[in-house]
């Protein structure tokens, strides 16, 4: 890692944000987070399943999997699909110090969510899908808590007072360790047990539960399903990115 240029990037990065109005992936002139050419990357996640926003080829339907298996949340917002532009940010940000990606992608699912949330009430606790510590200290960072406190920064800029809570410390623990979920065929993804992650704190009645990607949901539902059993009655899942099933 040449860290010299990496700061260099980022002093440029900053500038270029400071004193023009630009596009933050291609630096041209756009009054928008990004430009039109580079929005263009970025596959909006529109024909899905209602329920769980998987990705198909019937709008306005429930796919086969909640019909069978009712998912233990109420609500999933997942407004882009994991491919082109989206893959890359996200995967800058994970393997390759992105940090600094962090921002417009989550003013990218903030924007999402105040237009969602204009006929819903806002849930009173937000919380994340967090990394094994051993990952943690792998990358040394998580990144799902980076976002959900930049989120929540932004949040609380438009709503004040009825943002969610940021618990100081993420009531929800991932106790196991399991290889990750990327390198895994998906069977062995859907069989994580939900005993790979614990509750400790309070939970609030109605919480939003954010993660980057959502794959097959089996994470997502392994910790509702925690959060359910520590007094949670409603949970609405925040997701950035829905990938489409391997099957699919
Ligand atoms: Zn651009
Ligand atoms: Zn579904």
């Amino acid at each position: 890692m040449d860290w010299k240029l990496l700061s260099t990037q980022k002093i440029r990065e900053i500038y270029y944000r400071l004193f023009f109005r630009q596009c933050y992936l291609c630096q041209s002139p756009s009054k928008q987070i990004f430009c039109h050419h580079c929005q263009q990357g970025l596959n909006p996640n529109l024909i899905c399943c209602q329920q769980c926003k998987r990705p198909s080829n019937q709008p306005q339907s429930i796919c086969g999997q909640c019909q069978s298996n009712k998912p233990s949340y109420q609500v999933c917002i997942a407004p882009y699909l994991f491919n082109g532009t989206m893959r890359t940010l996200i995967h800058q940000i994970k393997f390759n110090h992105g940090g600094h990606f962090i921002r417009p992608l989550t003013e990218c699912i903030c924007q999402n969510l105040v237009s969602e949330y204009q006929s819903r009430s806002w849930p009173q606790q937000l919380l994340f899908v967090p990394s094994h510590p051993k990952r943690i200290r792998q990358r040394g960072f998580c990144q799902t808590q980076l976002m959900a406190k930049q989120l929540h920064k932004q949040l609380q800029a438009i709503l004040g007072k009825e943002t969610p809570d940021f618990p100081k410390t993420n009531p929800i623990l991932k106790v196991q360790y399991s290889q990750a979920q990327h390198t895994l065929p998906r069977k062995a993804r859907l069989t994580a047990p939900n005993k790979n992650y614990q509750i400790q704190g309070q939970i609030a009645e109605h919480v939003a539960l954010f993660d980057d990607v959502m794959t097959t949901g089996s994470t997502i539902e392994a910790c509702c399903k925690q959060l359910l059993k520590a007094g949670a009655k409603r949970i609405d899942v925040w997701v950035i990115a829905r990938t489409p099933d391997k099957t699919h």
